[in-house]
């Protein structure tokens, strides 16, 4: 006997009807894909509002490392199976309590749950007989219903019963892919990772639009930008495309035309509407990007509400409440901190006076833009932008002229 299988629990189980069974078709579908790499062999099947996982072998820390990363699921726990049929259950069950308690010292309860009703044993009488079994063939171990070191939790299915001694969490949330696309406006710093990871957690797809300046923001700049997408494709479980949208030209126009002070607010008006283009033409619904409310001058609501007015695309700020340091602790977590600390120049700091409006107002924004040939600007920046997909695995890093 052995701990073949993985009985896996999804998380948002007030989704109903055709919503519930496209979210366990694409957990199913992203659990296998994030796993068929290192754990070729794993099965992956759904029965009945759980997803089971057969190991054929494979190491079960391996793959339980791969699930507390996967969206969708709420916990699951290594499972012996059995076929249904008492004298077997007790045989799988003694064997659980054993392997859980090695020396035979401390407390269980058998939580049992018949969901095949054909099953003669009701629920209760199994908790009985399956507590007696181990009461009877163990030295010192007793049971404590309320807060007992292991409970035995077994089920009763149609195919096959399912013991359980131990629950891990997965990181709950949507599967993604089940919650349309948005285009995250992706830099080089701290936040806007995080901000993505917090996304994937909703289910979202996801493609990334970055701001490059070259010459005055190099390529390491651009690589690191790149790992960085490559981080987060992992977290997805899919690969993501990163648009690189050469910024240069912009930048030295709303240079030359406007005055210091509002040069991070015109810029970043800018930045909008080509990113809001990129994103309408993959058929994303919405921007994302990783704004805390007051964190710096562009970041102030008198800044968001002049930025923001250029558009109409709505953009999600899921770290707008959040103090730096959670999201530098997310963004440990998530093995992206390591990478957004490396110091390469971003483009939002070249050509920046140290004096920026933190209270920009719409009408003046309006004035020192109205110079500018703004739809030509974003125009160019957008054809010119560049796509490279990548994953975790491989940076495919070609080209995709066809895309738009
Ligand atoms: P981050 O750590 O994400 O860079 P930040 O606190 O440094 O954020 P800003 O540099 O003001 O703040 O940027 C605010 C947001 O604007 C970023 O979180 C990101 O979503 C977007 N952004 C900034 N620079 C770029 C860029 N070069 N390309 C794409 N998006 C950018
Ligand atoms: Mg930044």
């Amino acid at each position: 006997m052995n701990y073949d299988h993985i009985l896996v629990r999804y998380a948002e189980l007030s989704l109903k009807g055709k919503n519930r069974s496209q979210f366990e078709k694409r957990l199913q579908h992203n659990v296998r894909t994030a796993l068929k790499d290192s754990f070729p062999d794993v099965q992956v099947k759904r029965s009945f509002g759980r997803m089971f996982i057969r190991l054929n072998g494979h190491d079960e820390q391996g793959v339980s490392d791969v699930l507390r990363g996967v969206f969708g699921i709420h916990s699951f726990s290594p499972a012996l199976k059995t076929g249904n049929d008492l004298e077997q259950i007790k045989k799988a069950g003694l064997y659980a309590m054993k392997d859980a308690m090695p020396n035979e010292q401390g407390t269980f309860k058998v939580s049992a749950k018949r969901i095949d009703k054909t099953f003669s044993v009701k629920s209760q009488q199994l908790n009985y007989e399956l507590g007696s079994y181990i009461l009877t063939n163990t030295d010192e171990i007793t049971v404590d219903v309320h807060k007992p070191d292991v409970e035995l939790r077994v089920e009763v299915r149609q195919d096959a019963t399912y013991l359980t001694c131990r629950t891990e969490y997965g990181p709950g949330g949507l599967p993604t892919g089940t919650g349309g696309k948005v285009m995250l406006m992706l830099s080089g710093g701290i936040d806007s990772p995080v901000a993505g990871f917090q996304m994937f957690k909703r289910g979202v797809e996801m493609e990334a639009v970055h701001f490059h300046s070259p010459p005055f923001t190099n390529e390491r700049a651009l690589q690191k930008v790149k790992d960085l997408t490559k981080v987060l494709s992992r977290h997805a479980g899919a690969e993501i495309k990163l648009h690189v949208v050469p910024f240069t030209e912009a930048q030295k126009k709303i240079h030359e035309a406007v005055p210091g002070e509002y040069e991070m607010t015109i810029m970043r008006r800018v930045m909008l509407r080509i990113a809001e283009k990129v994103a309408y033409r993959r058929k994303a619904l919405a921007l994302v990007n990783g704004e805390s409310l007051g964190q710096v001058a562009s970041q102030t609501l008198d800044s968001m509400n002049t930025i923001n007015e250029v558009t109409n695309i709505p953009i999600l700020r899921p770290l707008v409440a959040m103090d730096k340091q959670e999201v530098v602790e997310i963004a440990e977590k998530i093995d992206t901190y390591e990478l957004s600390i490396l110091p390469y120049e971003d483009c939002c700091t070249i050509f920046l006076p140290p004096q920026t409006k933190t209270k920009p107002n719409r009408e003046k924004a309006a004035r020192f833009e109205a110079p500018l040939e703004i739809d030509a600007i974003v125009d160019d920046a957008v054809e010119r932008t560049e796509v490279h997909q990548l994953s975790s695995s491989e940076e495919l890093d070609k080209e995709f002229e066809d895309l738009f």
